[in-house]
């Protein structure tokens, strides 16, 4: 019912135009026959342009890691979605923990970003989730709800279906610390509960959410098998061709 999404964040990781050309070379060719899944690669800034192009004639979509809410502007260093649109990009990771807690963006702010990226038809992906200390205080849930509640604020049905929800634990991003498939499943359920009581039943089994931390090509398998795991936002793995491709035949295997 819900089609799988993988993306690949190469953050500030990769992204060299030799870089880009060598992995989405590499990538193209092996992702060609996986038509259940789909697939965002979101590079630098920088190379998005010669990505975009790259891409172009296969299955993978490509995202950006962030842009502004204004379209035009005097805001120095950051980026417009017109930029982004006009050049072909599809998706929009937004609220990173890494945004959130080393650039100290809000829920607010997100949302704000949130909302001009749906009235540009671009698909957003949101990320949310909890510090380690909220985790071992109990608090996941309510960290997760107040999030739920600022960063989706005042979104139409529509939106909310555009928009892919990724569930990403900050203790487990970057850290090789997965969460268990039990204990993303459990939080899975939780949003997914929380959209119904904001919208109606439909919708909550209609959004993807997507887990992300530290998922691997070993683990990729047993937390999309989890009924309300509908892929991965993937860091780490997402730089090399062929991680990344286990990643993704793990998601197609899967059937949701
Ligand atoms: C991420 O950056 O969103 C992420 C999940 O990273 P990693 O897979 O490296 O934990």
């Amino acid at each position: 019912m819900r089609r799988l999404i993988i993306g690949g964040n190469w953050k500030m990781n990769r992204g060299t135009p030799a870089e880009t050309k060598e992995m989405l070379k590499k990538l193209i060719p092996s992702v060609k026959k996986i038509t259940t899944v789909d697939i965002v690669i979101a590079p630098p800034f920088t190379a998005l342009l010669y990505a975009v192009d790259i891409v172009k004639k296969s299955n993978i979509k490509i995202g950006a890691q962030n842009m502004y809410f204004e379209e035009k502007g005097a805001f120095t260093g950051e980026i417009s979605p017109n930029f982004l649109k006009d050049i072909g990009v599809n998706y929009i990771i937004l609220g990173h923990s890494e945004r959130r807690n080393i650039f100290k963006e809000s829920d607010e702010l997100v949302n704000q970003k949130l909302k001009k990226a749906l009235s540009m038809n671009l698909n957003p992906i949101v990320c949310i989730g909890e510090h380690l200390e909220e985790r071992k205080a109990g608090k996941t849930k309510q960290i997760i709800q107040n999030q739920i509640d600022k960063t989706f604020n005042d979104l139409t049905k529509e939106g909310i279906l555009k928009t892919v929800i990724a569930y990403e634990p900050i203790w487990a991003i970057g850290t090789g610390k997965t969460a268990t498939p039990e204990q993303a499943e459990e939080i899975h359920i939780f949003i997914r509960e929380m959209v119904a009581s904001k919208y109606d039943k439909e919708t909550a089994d209609l959004v993807r959410i997507q887990y992300g931390g530290s998922i691997k090509p070993t683990n990729a398998n047993e937390l999309f098998e989890k009924e309300n795991i509908d892929g991965g936002l993937v860091g780490g793995a997402s730089l090399q061709a062929d991680s990344l491709f286990e990643i993704i035949k793990a998601a197609d295997e899967t059937t949701k």
